[in-house]
Formats: C-alpha cells, sequence, structure tokens
C-alpha cells in the first residue's frame, strides 16, 4: 500500500476519545486502526492500534498524588525514569511502591531489560492539569526483546490533579519519525484536555496551613502560625522570621540560578519553606519524616527550626530545594547532593579553613566519600561534618577545574542524573566529561587542598 494511501486510510479513522469524568480529563486519541482498548484496573487504561505502519499502544496510568508525592508535573516524568533505572539494575517490580490496584509500567514491564535513550524533555503550557503546564518526555527505546520489536519510541506526558495525577505512556514501534511523530505530538498537545479548576500558585491560606499541620502534627496550629510570601517563596511556622528571611532565600534562589541556570515558568508555585520556633517540635517531625535532625528538604519543600537569617542551615536546605525542585537533579549520591549544597551556600573562606582543619587527620578515600548511602548518617557528629565539607570541598574543586561554566554545569547535570553509590558509572562520567580517572581526580583535588 502507497504511503499516501495508508496515511488517507488512517486519518480517515474517526478519532476516538476517553472520558475520566471524575478528573475532568478528556483524551482524543489519535486515528488508530484497528482500535483496541483495554480498561485494565481504575488506574490503568490501555489504547493500542496501528499507525501509518506503526504499533501504538496508548497507556493512561491514573496515581494517587499523596502516596507517590506528586506535588508537579515534572514528578511524574521523573517517576517513570526512576522505575526504568531500577528496572534495569534489579529487574524485579518494586510492588511496595506500586498501589495494590495500580499495575502500571512496572508490572507490565517486569523481569525485561529495557534502555530508553531520552531526548527531549520539556514543561508545555496549556489546560493538562491544575498547573498551566504539563511535563513531556521523549525518547527511543534501545531494546525491549519481549515486548516490542527491537526499537521503538516512547513519548511521555505527565500532570498533576487535585487528588490524582495522570501519566500517559506512548510507545511507538518502530520509533516515530516524521509525520507519526508529528500525529503523536499533536495528539499529547492537543488530545489532552483538563477542563477543571487550576490551583492559585501563591497557595490560598489554607492550603498552606494544611502542609503545616502535618508537619506540626498539631489540627489546632493556626492560631499561631505566620507566612510570608516572597517572588519564589512562601514560608510559614510558627517562628517568628520576617522579611529579611525571604530576601536571605531569594538571594540563595539567584545565586544558584547565575550557576546552574534553569527557566522560570509562568504558573510555578511558589516553594514551601517550614520554619518551627521550637526545637523539639522540629525534631520531632524530623524523626517521624526520617530527615536530619537540623533541616531537611523533601518533595517540593523544606524545614528547619529557625535561629536567624543568616543562619547556614537555611541556604544549605534551599540549595536542597532547588536542585531537587527546578534543576530536577536528585541523583548523583549522598557526596554529590550534600557537596553541591555545601558550596552553593558557603564562602571559600569557610572552605579553606575547613580543608586546613581535615588536612590534619587526612582525607576519607574517595571511593569510600561516594559510596556512602547518607552523609549525615555516617559517624559521629565530628565526622558527618567533616565528610560534608569534604564533598563541598571535591565540587569546588570540579568547578575551578572546570574549563569554563558550560562544562561545569555538563558535569553538574551528568552527576547529578546518576544512580547513588555507584563507582563504575561516576568513573565513566568522569573519564567522559573531563578525560580523568577518579584515582587521577583524587589525586590532583588533594594537592590542590595541600597547595592552599
Ligand atoms: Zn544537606
Amino acid at each position: 500500500m502507497s504511503l499516501l494511501l495508508t496515511t488517507i486510510l488512517a486519518l480517515a479513522t474517526p478519532a476516538s476519545s476517553r472520558e475520566f469524568p471524575e478528573l475532568e480529563l478528556s483524551l482524543t486519541l489519535p486515528p488508530l486502526q484497528e482500535l483496541q482498548s483495554v480498561r485494565d484496573s481504575e488506574s490503568l487504561t490501555i489504547d493500542r492500534g496501528e499507525l501509518l505502519g506503526h504499533r501504538i499502544e496508548i497507556a493512561t496510568h491514573v496515581l494517587t498524588r499523596r502516596r507517590f508525592s506528586l506535588e508537579t508535573a515534572e514528578d511524574l516524568t521523573d517517576l517513570f525514569v526512576t522505575s526504568l533505572r531500577a528496572r534495569g539494575r534489579t529487574p524485579v517490580c518494586s510492588h511496595d511502591l506500586v498501589e495494590p490496584s495500580y499495575r502500571g509500567f512496572w508490572e507490565r514491564a517486569a523481569g525485561r531489560a529495557m534502555a530508553v535513550r531520552f531526548q527531549r524533555s520539556r514543561l508545555v503550557p496549556g489546560p493538562y492539569g491544575i498547573d498551566p503546564f504539563a511535563a513531556e518526555l521523549e525518547g527511543e527505546i534501545q531494546a525491549e526483546p519481549t515486548h516490542w520489536p527491537p526499537g521503538g519510541s516512547l513519548h511521555l506526558k505527565g500532570a498533576v490533579l487535585a487528588e490524582a495525577a495522570y501519566l500517559i505512556e506512548v510507545s511507538c514501534s518502530p520509533p516515530a519519525r516524521g509525520r507519526v511523530r508529528d500525529l503523536l505530538r499533536a495528539f499529547l498537545d492537543d488530545g489532552v484536555r483538563y477542563t477543571g479548576p487550576v490551583r492559585d500558585p501563591l497557595w490560598s491560606r489554607e492550603e498552606i496551613l494544611e502542609r503545616w499541620r502535618d508537619c506540626l502534627g498539631d489540627p489546632a496550629a493556626d492560631s499561631r502560625v505566620r507566612i510570608l510570601r516572597t517572588e519564589h517563596y512562601i514560608i510559614a511556622g510558627d517562628a517568628s522570621f520576617g522579611r529579611s528571611l525571604g530576601r536571605s532565600l531569594e538571594r540563595t534562589y539567584d545565586r544558584v540560578r547565575a550557576t546552574l541556570p534553569f527557566p522560570e515558568w509562568p504558573g510555578r508555585r511558589l516553594m514551601p519553606v517550614f520554619l518551627f520556633r521550637r526545637p523539639a517540635d522540629f525534631q520531632r517531625f524530623a524523626a517521624r519524616e526520617g530527615g536530619g535532625n537540623r533541616g531537611f528538604a523533601w518533595g517540593d519543600a523544606f524545614a528547619t527550626w529557625y535561629e536567624s537569617p543568616a543562619d547556614p542551615v537555611l541556604v544549605h536546605e534551599a540549595v536542597h530545594q532547588l536542585l531537587a525542585n527546578r534543576l530536577r537533579l536528585q541523583g548523583g549520591g549522598s557526596w554529590f547532593q550534600e557537596g553541591m549544597a555545601e558550596y552553593l551556600s558557603r564562602a571559600t573562606w569557610e572552605r579553606t579553613a575547613e580543608a586546613r582543619r581535615i588536612d590534619r587527620q587526612g582525607f576519607a578515600p574517595l571511593d569510600q566519600l561516594v559510596r556512602v548511602r547518607r552523609l549525615s548518617k555516617d559517624g559521629s557528629h565530628a565526622t558527618v561534618r567533616e565528610r560534608y565539607a569534604q564533598a563541598g570541598l571535591l565540587i569546588e574543586h570540579l568547578h575551578d577545574t572546570s574549563r569554563g561554566p558550560d562544562e561545569f554545569r555538563e558535569l553538574v547535570v551528568r552527576v547529578g542524573s546518576l544512580p547513588p553509590g555507584d563507582v563504575g558509572v561516576l568513573e565513566d562520567a568522569m573519564a567522559d566529561l573531563r578525560g580523568q580517572s577518579l584515582t587521577l581526580l583524587e589525586e590532583r583535588w588533594l594537592q590542590s587542598l595541600r597547595e592552599r
């Protein structure tokens, strides 16, 4: 059959629609021939068919936001990538992560190795959810032996709704190119519509109060809560903070963005910061959530007990929050995350003092440092302090020996996406990015510290 005739036939197929009335979401599917649809469960609907000689599968996953901590659109695509990574390493599904009724990509893919090279990751504006944008990801499947013939492409779109979130996973075999890719992209752009209410990017008082009550574990916390909004933050808590704290957080935002640019996005929610007046209240919360005992960042937020706007803990946690929420870099391991937070929150003179102090006792070997699962839980208070400082000094060395800001940014994005604790992949990344083995990197780093 000629390509033209196939095109006409495919386009003559009436577009089908899928309605999710309780979610106020509707899909107008691309013009698939031989369409077969399966409502696998409340949380998964699958549509299969042919499009211009390509096998298409459209899986619409509906997840509970609270269960998966889905705060924003990119959390959906990140969840998918994380699950792929986990699957590549251990081809067993993580049932503990999955809702009992949810038989999504984990289960369907159990036992199969699959590598996807993602080429296009972006936010797209539009009526896709309670925020005025959705996250999209596109990539080619390198090998998935039992499911698709070798080679195929994946096209994902995710957004958050009031209580739920959805991820549309389009698989196409052979890989979508040209007209087919245009049709699939048009489906994701124009065929996905949410008609429910949007949320206030500045947060309502009730929304932020609810989060604060959750943190404090006190349903009657309203009367003593303070709320302050700045350009990018909403700060809530029972501590007595003022506008100078807001200015300090905004300076951190600007400093991180100057080193590691990320786009500003209209309609993006303010980032929440929760400040406890009493250390005991914070520590009770931190213990419950498995966080650090002085401050910690999780999901879209960070929390600490508040002393003053000059407290370095505030800047440290604000950097964690930006790495996770704006730069979407949650990998690399504890040394990378803590090293970045230390590097971007401390002055050079502070690091010089730390370097001289630690040098007298000796540094932890690099391959040991990068394997530590959580620096904050690794040994005594003094050891933890030292490991944090070492990690900050290592990031500083990587920055200072990069050939310009672009090379440093590339390194941060690459290393910040690596699976944690894996010395082999870090070794590969460093060889690739800097033409340097970890042994050589460590030698040069220690030498530069001695010359300080
Ligand atoms: Zn930290």
